[in-house]
């Protein structure tokens, strides 16, 4: 378990830039990872995990909940609109809103529900098809829309595509974030989390480099 590792790195990372230590939330993503794997992160204490699908989370998080107290839980994958009541009622923070009708939906939910999660509006800044995300020319309208229906929109995310150097992604995003007067910056993963820091990531999501490879 590399739980502390990263930890580390992070810390090296925040002094680095100047940044205030503790500056940086680490996400330790638990998709597709086994109970074995898992636990020792829980016991070491750590209390923040991201997961990519409700199904999956369900599945798990409630036993896990109930043994280890109160997790927050941060949903970093694509949400289809019938799932949006679940995942608002399992997870503290979404950060995968990328349409107007998901905004609607969880508008809708909100009020319903008494509550609404933290959301983060996912943002295609490579503008790959096969991705999900508002594109970079979009974000602003559509985070004032989100913003008019009173949805609790703190930050950004992205995920950069593979093939190219995430640094650019990374500085678009957090122009986009600073232009709209959002703090909070969801990106950075195993293999660029120290670059994402160093351009003002205040969520980065690792999974792999904590728990190990997915099979
Ligand atoms: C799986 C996933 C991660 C973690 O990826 P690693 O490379 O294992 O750190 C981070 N963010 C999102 C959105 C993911 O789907």
């Amino acid at each position: 378990m590399s739980l502390s590792d990263i930890r580390a790195r992070i810390a090296a990372a925040e002094a680095a830039a100047q940044r205030p230590a503790g500056s940086v939330q680490l996400i330790a993503v638990s998709k597709e990872q086994p109970e074995d794997r898992v636990l020792p992160v829980l016991e070491a204490g750590h209390r923040l995990f991201g997961e990519n699908r409700v199904q999956e989370a369900a599945g798990k998080w409630p036993a896990w909940r109930e043994r280890f107290g109160a997790v927050d839980l941060h949903l970093l994958g694509p949400l289809q609109s019938n799932k949006a009541r679940q995942a608002m009622e399992l997870f503290q923070t979404i950060h995968s809103l990328d349409r107007p009708k998901l905004a609607q939906t969880f508008a809708r939910l909100a009020q319903e529900l008494g509550q609404c999660p933290q959301l983060f509006v996912q943002v295609n800044t490579g503008a790959e098809p096969q991705k999900a995300g508002i594109l970079p020319e979009d974000a602003d309208r559509f985070i004032t829309v989100a913003r008019a229906l009173d949805l609790p929109v703190i930050g950004v995310m992205c995920i950069p595509p593979v093939d190219e150097d995430p640094a650019t992604h990374f500085a678009q995003l957090a122009e986009i974030g600073a232009r709209n007067g959002l703090d909070a910056l969801s990106m950075g993963m195993s293999d660029d989390f120290e670059v994402a820091i160093a351009h003002g990531a205040t969520h980065v999501r690792v999974g792999s480099a904590i728990f190990g490879a997915r099979r």
